[in-house]
């Protein structure tokens, strides 16, 4: 691995969760060259998980959700606005997309992922796109319009989709929709009983769900829209949101040497390093080994900060903290939903306690009969327990 000399030019493309984190790392691990940012977005680098939350229903503002502090700012040069369209082996560097050229001697590659969307019929009509939920413009343009009233659509069946469906519901929509794409959503990836309890979470708050096919296209006229489903059958919306997952946005490294996984995420061991020497990749753009394997999730806050922190250290030549267990969570209404561990490789799940209508359901994930994962509702300090206990395991297990 290509340890970057201290006075060293670091290159970041993309100014946000795992662009930060890196050069925060990287500051921190002593690295005094120059770093600079590159970001296509027109504004400060922000978190995204309130923009289907907390800034949707306008509990938080855009400063809250400000990644640098004000206080102590980064020492690293942030560029907003610019577009990054390909990257350059040798000499090692990017092109922008007004056909500058910026050299580097490291490179990171953070640029996330870039909301999925359907097919459309009348695109633009007088009854407006979908919107969808990826950056904070995304956000902003759902949050100014007023909802009392309106029916809405949600097309999807993961957190980004069930958020949206509960801030739709808090804000005053006449009624919710989703079209998960399975009878109980997010039951494919977590269980049936994690999928059960969701449902009944959102039904208590009087939200409905569409047949458990899923969302094909959208047609939309003067009228509104009509979203049609894969068994035929259609609803009929004011306001549709397109909640249906994101890939990773990395089309701007599709003339490169680098080699990307089917759905074009950055492939990379599990220190960030790429095929390509002095390329690396953190955050939602990237598959590390281990995910690539099923053991840890991706997309997730959590995943971004750490795989930062790692390439950080690989680049300047710091020892890696291990990784913590994977962990995410989700509000919903009351609801904090959070889960721990390696819970895709399950092949067992157990209800520990609570039951999937009460809001305080607990469920274990095992693998040959060892407990891999814990999810709970409402079931803060259980969670937090079973993470310490198994971060201690870990560690134990380096130590030896
Ligand atoms: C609405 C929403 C809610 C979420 N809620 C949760 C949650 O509750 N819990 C949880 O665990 N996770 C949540 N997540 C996931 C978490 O926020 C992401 O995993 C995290 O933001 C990934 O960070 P990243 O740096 O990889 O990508 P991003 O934060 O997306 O940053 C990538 C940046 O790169 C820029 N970029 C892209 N292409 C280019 C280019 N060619 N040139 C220059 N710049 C480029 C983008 O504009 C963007 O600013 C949520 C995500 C979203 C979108």
């Amino acid at each position: 691995m290509k340890v970057l000399a201290r006075e060293g030019h670091l290159l970041i493309v993309g100014a946000g969760l795992a662009g930060y984190h890196t050069a925060r790392g990287a500051r921190l691990n002593g690295h005094t060259g120059p770093i600079t940012i590159l970001g296509a977005e027109n504004r400060p680098a922000y978190d995204r998980p309130a923009l289907s939350k907390a800034y949707l229903t306008g509990a938080v503002s855009e400063s809250d959700l400000a990644l640098d502090d004000p206080d102590q700012p980064l020492d690293v040069r942030w560029v907003a606005g610019l577009h990054v369209a390909g990257l350059s082996e040798h000499p090692l560097g990017v092109l922008t997309s007004d056909g500058e050229f910026w050299a580097a001697d490291a490179v990171v590659i953070a640029t996330g992922a870039a909301a999925r969307t359907l097919p459309e019929t009348n695109p633009g009509d007088a009854a407006g796109r979908p919107y969808v939920l990826r950056t904070m413009d995304d956000a902003l343009a759902l949050r100014d319009i007023c909802l009392e009233g309106l029916e809405v659509a949600v097309l999807g069946g993961g957190f980004l989709a069930l958020e949206a469906a509960a801030t739709c519901t808090q804000r005053g929509a006449s009624s919710v929709i989703v079209a998960a794409g399975e009878e109980f959503p997010g039951a494919r990836r977590l269980s049936l009983p994690v999928g059960q309890a969701l449902r009944a979470a959102h039904e208590a708050h009087g939200v409905g769900f569409a047949s458990s096919a899923r969302a094909v296209s959208v047609t939309s006229t003067a009228a509104g829209h009509t979203v049609h489903l894969g068994d035929g059958s259609a609803v009929a919306a004011d306001i549709v949101i397109c909640a249906c997952g994101a890939a990773p946005a990395t089309s701007w490294l599709a003339g490169s040497a680098l080699r990307l996984s089917p759905t074009g995420a950055v492939l990379c061991d599990d220190f960030g390093a790429t095929s390509i020497p002095g390329v690396w990749a953190a955050g939602d753009c990237s598959e590390w080994q281990s995910q690539s394997k099923g053991l840890r999730p991706v997309g997730h806050w959590q995943e971004a900060v750490e795989q930062a922190a790692v390439v950080a250290a690989g680049i300047t030549g710091a020892e890696p903290q291990p990784m913590q267990e994977p962990y995410f969570w989700s509000d919903q209404y009351d609801l904090m939903l959070q889960g721990a561990g390696a819970i895709a490789s399950a092949d067992e799940v157990r209800i520990i306690s609570g039951s999937v209508t009460t809001g305080d359901l607990l469920v274990s994930y095992l693998r040959e009969g060892t407990e891999i994962g814990i999810l709970g509702f409402n079931r803060l300090r259980e969670v937090k327990r079973w993470r310490k206990q198994h971060q201690r395991k870990k560690a134990a297990v380096l130590a030896a």
